[in-house]
């Protein structure tokens, strides 16, 4: 066998915006993350080991085999580690709905950095701030000038800030997911560039529920609901977002009685999941005759939905057509 081929992957994983849950999720493949270690080594990985900023500096072009990168991107210190990862890297793997399409930080894109800056240091009811103190990318002390990176207005997915091989959606990817990509990976067995790693079904193939064409004529939440039943929870009422989201995960939440919320991205060929959902909504809703309807009637169907943003965008705002609020 030749060096080349004896030669163990190099691996990097790097966190941005991010809740954490994607590095726990590596972790969360439990014993298998020892053929991980076998196969491979990691070079970067700063939640788990003690590595630099400067030891990826110092590193050649593309010496990192593969980069694994979760959480979107909201500051300047993320986008320069996203490029200087892109640099380093052969293969860079958006890891989880945040890098993919942005996630549950990508919904701060109905807001701007004065807002979500005034909401976290000085409106909330749980702060000490008589100061009023936000953070500021310099600030002048005695001993010298602290810098912080800037916070940007708008929340970026992974692939808006530099180019992406390989896409791993998932809030975060399950363990099978995870080692699905690390076959493909080891195997040499990659999808072609740009590609989802990942089935081209949607979550509602893979429910347990059998959907039935049912209408609906109220939408309700999942606590207003007094008994789930066996079947489909859309004609139960309850917003699923099944249909408009790629599948991979077993349909877990449904295991679970608990609707789909969209965390694995739009369908294969959907350019965007929010608008999928409200069109598979409408039609579910049996609203055929809305041109009939009085101004008042389509506005207190629409007022059912408690938040259309955060429930049919919820991790893909910044992917959108529309990815963010236009604030003057
Ligand atoms: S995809 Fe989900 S689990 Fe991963 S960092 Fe984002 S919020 Fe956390
Ligand atoms: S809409 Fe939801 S509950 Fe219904 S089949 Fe699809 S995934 Fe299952
Ligand atoms: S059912 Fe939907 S929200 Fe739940 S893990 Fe699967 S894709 Fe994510």
């Amino acid at each position: 066998m030749s060096k080349e081929k004896t030669k163990k992957l190099q691996l990097a994983f790097y966190w941005a915006a991010s809740c954490g849950g994607c590095e726990i999720a590596v972790l969360d493949i439990d014993e298998k993350i020892l053929d991980v270690i076998n196969l491979a080594d990691i070079l970067f990985w700063p939640v788990a080991i003690d590595t630099k900023y400067k030891d990826v500096e110092n590193m050649k072009d593309n010496q990192i085999d593969i980069c694994f990168f979760n959480g979107s991107i909201r500051t300047e210190e993320q986008e320069h580690i996203a490029k200087l990862l892109r640099k380093k890297s052969k293969y860079l793997i958006a890891f989880g709905a945040c890098a993919v399409n942005g996630g549950i930080p990508g919904l701060a894109n109905i807001a701007n950095k004065k807002q979500v800056f005034d909401v976290a240091y000085l409106d909330n009811p749980s702060l000490d701030n008589p100061k009023k103190i936000v953070p500021k990318t310099s600030t002048k002390v005695k001993e010298g000038t602290l810098t912080l990176p800037d916070f940007y207005d708008t929340v970026k997915t992974l692939d808006q800030t530099v180019d992406v091989d390989y896409y791993l959606p998932g809030c975060p990817p399950t363990p099978d997911q995870i080692m699905t990509a690390v076959g493909a990976i080891v195997e040499n067995k990659l999808p072609p560039k740009g590609s989802v790693i990942g089935p081209l079904k949607s979550v509602c193939d893979e429910c347990r529920f059998e959907k039935t064409e049912k209408k609906i004529k109220e939408i309700k939440r999942v606590y207003e609901v007094d008994k789930i039943e066996d079947k489909c929870l859309l004609e139960q009422g309850i917003i699923c977002l099944g249909p408009a989201t790629r599948g991979g995960c077993d349909a877990r939440c449904l295991d679970a009685n608990m609707p789909c919320t969209g965390c694995g991205g739009p369908t294969p060929n959907s350019l965007d999941q929010g608008a999928k959902m409200i069109s598979a909504l409408a039609s579910i809703l049996g609203i055929e005759g809305e041109e009939k309807m009085s101004d008042k009637e389509v506005q207190k169907l629409i007022d059912q939905v408690v938040d259309p943003v955060g429930t049919f965008y919820k991790y893909c705002l910044p992917s959108a057509l529309i990815n963010r609020k236009v604030i003057k």
